[in-house]
């Protein structure tokens, strides 16, 4: 009997490789056979943050392609990158498929692809394979694109994608209220940026029409009235490696794990969690302001600061800074981020609310003191603090910078409400359900799954 063939495509960004290398273990798991592709550039950067042991079990097997773009060129345009794409990964992800075709006894029998490439989608359905989309963000998210022909209509948008109405608005009457200005297209980069990533959600939409099934990294339980109000989008999460397999993968930097023995010597519910995800870069001056601020909180702290995560110097911490917090600061380039926050220390996450980290949170009961930067962040930022009330934003003074008094004031706030932590924990039991036998993100990933198999 053949072994049923998946290619998986993430978009070329971090928070979309970590999860559907999640995906692609499960199916590993399941008897699968799965060919990962990622971007040559990104696929570099896999290849030297793996762990060794991790290079021998090799199970999956990781390809790639190039995105189009020189090797000088900026990968965080994304604008320019999402261009790129285009004229180049449909043919080159064809070619790929035919050779596997004409080389493998186990030719390809699904694409599993990420919604924000929607062109694989429409690469399998011209090649006749059954194809599946994966949306690693929220089903708000998703679902404020699927609403992009109504927000027209109703003069919320303009065509270009830009809001033309500044008050808030509710897609349906359960949804939540939300800001047009907080969608995700104009929360990206400039205009010219804005309008190319909207348009690239329309053609993606169109492409979400050809899909077999359309999974999501979310829950009922998180997410119910964007869920009814899209009921194509089915449910899979919160995806957490510990759930499953407790081994995420697909870092596009090595990760530093003596933090967690750190961790162990930290009282319980004691230390900051902070990290910003892949993308997010400070300006020195906030830099320095959220050093101080963790210094003056006189709290155990743990810092995912990325080699890149400034546009400063080399140095970019205030004078003294790394000596003062010695005895209650960790500093590290990347975390295994689902390790920490499953740890017992772990009292509140300071995070830029990128939608896998706001799962990882939320899904290990830790309170979330939010700090968007772009794209739907700041979605995510408004369930956090204002649908689930379980966490708090920052306020930002006449310079727009979030001050080290206001960093202060937040953190003692969010460690000292005890009933913001009942909510959460709550919300992490239901997550858990959800993602356990019976439960309807499990019972949705097992049809998913039988589906793939025939
Ligand atoms: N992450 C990690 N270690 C770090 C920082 C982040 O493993 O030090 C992981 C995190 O667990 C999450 C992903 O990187 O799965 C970031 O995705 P997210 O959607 O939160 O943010 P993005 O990077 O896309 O802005």
């Amino acid at each position: 009997m053949r072994t049923p063939h998946v290619v998986v495509i993430p978009y070329p960004a971090q928070g979309h490789v970590i999860p559907m290398m999640e995906i692609s273990q499960c199916l590993v798991m399941k008897g699968f056979k799965v060919t990962f592709v990622n971007t040559e550039f990104n696929h570099n950067r896999v290849m030297k943050a793996l762990k060794e042991e991790d290079k021998i079990k090799g199970k999956i097997n990781l390809v790639s392609m190039p995105d189009g773009l020189e090797p000088w060129q900026d990968r965080n345009e994304l604008g320019q990158l999402s261009l790129a794409i285009f004229s180049t990964m449909p043919r080159k992800l064809e070619e790929l498929i035919m050779k596997i075709n004409e080389s493998d006894r186990d030719k390809v029998t699904c694409v599993l692809a990420d919604g924000s490439m929607g062109w694989a989608i429409e690469v399998a359905a011209k090649m006749g394979i059954k194809r599946v989309a994966f949306w690693p963000a929220s089903a708000a998210h998703l679902a404020c694109g699927f609403c992009i022909p109504k927000l027209m209509e109703d003069g919320i948008i303009n065509e270009n994608g830009t809001p033309v109405k500044g008050e808030m608005i509710q897609l349906s009457p359960t949804m939540p209220p939300i800001n047009p200005a907080n969608f995700v297209w104009p929360c990206i980069g400039d205009l010219n940026t804005q309008r190319i990533v909207f348009e690239v959600m329309v053609k993606n939409n169109n492409a979400a029409k050809l899909v077999d099934w359309l999974i999501c990294n979310t829950s009922y339980d998180f997410e119910p009235a964007a869920l009814s109000l899209a009921p194509e989008i089915l449910p899979i999460g919160p995806l957490l490696a510990s759930n499953r397999l407790g081994n995420p993968s697909g870092y596009f930097w090595p990760e530093n794990s003596t933090c967690l023995k750190w961790l162990d010597q930290q009282p319980p519910s004691s230390v900051i969690y902070v990290a910003f995800g892949s993308f997010t870069v400070f300006d020195s001056i906030q830099f320095q302001e959220l050093a101080l601020g963790l210094e003056l909180s006189n709290r155990p702290f743990l810092w995912v600061a990325r080699n890149d995560i400034t546009n400063g110097s080399n140095d970019p911490y205030p004078e003294g800074f790394l000596d003062r917090v010695a005895n209650h600061g960790q500093i590290v380039g990347w975390a295994p981020q689902q390790s920490v926050l499953l740890h017992p220390s772990i009292g509140c996450f300071l995070s830029h609310c990128g939608w896998n980290s706001t799962m990882e949170g939320v899904s290990n009961g830790v309170p979330i003191l939010c700090w968007p930067y772009f794209a739907d962040q700041f979605l995510n930022q408004s369930y956090v603090c204002d649908v689930w009330k379980v966490g708090l934003g920052f306020n930002r003074d006449k310079k727009g910078v979030v001050s080290k008094e206001e960093i202060v004031q937040k953190v003692n706030q969010v460690f000292g409400d005890e009933e913001m932590k009942a909510r959460v924990l709550k919300l992490k039991e239901k997550a858990m359900k959800d993602v356990k036998e019976g439960g309807c993100s499990f019972k949705n990933f097992n049809n998913f799954i039988e589906y793939m198999k025939v």
